[in-house]
């Protein structure tokens, strides 16, 4: 964590990326806008040569960049995770556009890990990963072509975010007066919820439908604080002792 500069604590994360080039131009992206954390979930080809030359004069960023084999490695101590999306999907997360999007994080990065999820060149982010984040992001475009190149889509973001520094170094930096929950701890909520629900038949693991999805969604809403988290888990732990007593 890195309490000095907010941007240090923005991470970008590409999911299954298929063309290396993409990957470079993301780098020198993200260092011409000031970001340096690079998180790549299972890229096709990487190291690549091609990721290398369209990198140019940010190949340090390739260097330092984390390779995970899943999303969940990537978001591991995050408290504000942020799912790019070129279409607009009937998900019923709310939307913010870029501008939005980057005060959020701003607003959390001074203390803690935040983190931008950007799709597959193909097909874009599964629902699964969109409703591992809180938000979801669209760059306003023209409807009838709304899909932005990748990197381009990485330096849509990384610009607003470099504007937003500027606005909000202008504010003295604060203490949060709550600490909001980090991705494990909701993920473990998460399991918790769904085992209680379980045990008491109200969630049939045969037939779950789409259940925990919209759980998800709306806790995502709230953006849970940590202690919010402990008394959420209280509750369903003394649920279970008083079914079991
Ligand atoms: N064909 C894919 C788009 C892939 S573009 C689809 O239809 O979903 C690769 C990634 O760039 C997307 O997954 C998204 O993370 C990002 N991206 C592209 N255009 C975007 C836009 N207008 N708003 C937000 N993210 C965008």
């Amino acid at each position: 964590m890195n309490r000095c500069c907010p941007l240090a604590n923005v991470r970008i994360v590409l999911s299954h990326t298929s063309h290396p080039g993409n990957i470079g131009a993301t780098a020198r992206a993200m260092k011409t806008m000031g970001l340096s954390t690079l998180y790549l979930v299972n890229p096709k080809s990487f190291p690549d040569h091609e990721a290398d030359v369209r990198a140019s004069n940010a190949r340090d960023i390739l260097e330092q960049a984390s390779v995970v084999s899943n999303l969940e490695e990537a978001l591991h101590d995050t408290v504000l995770t942020v799912a790019m999306t070129a279409r607009l999907r009937n998900l019923s997360h709310r939307i913010l556009d870029a501008r939005q999007a980057a005060k959020a994080l701003l607003e959390h990065a001074s203390n803690s890990p935040v983190a931008l999820v950007f799709g597959r060149e193909s097909s874009g982010l599964t629902t699964v990963e969109i409703s591992k984040c809180q938000l979801t992001v669209h760059i306003p475009t023209n409807p009838d072509y709304s899909s932005l190149n990748l990197a381009a889509a990485v330096q849509i973001m990384a610009y607003e975010l470099r504007m937003a520094l500027t606005e909000t170094t202008l504010i003295p930096p604060q203490q949060p007066a709550y600490q909001l929950a980090n991705f494990q701890e909701i993920e473990l909520f998460y399991r918790h919820l769904e085992q209680a629900m379980i045990d008491s038949g109200f969630l049939d693991p045969k037939q779950p439908k789409r259940l925990m999805q919209r759980l998800h969604r709306m806790f995502a809403r709230t953006q849970l604080e940590k202690e919010e988290v402990n008394i959420l888990r209280g509750i369903l732990s003394a649920l279970e002792k008083h079914r079991s007593a």
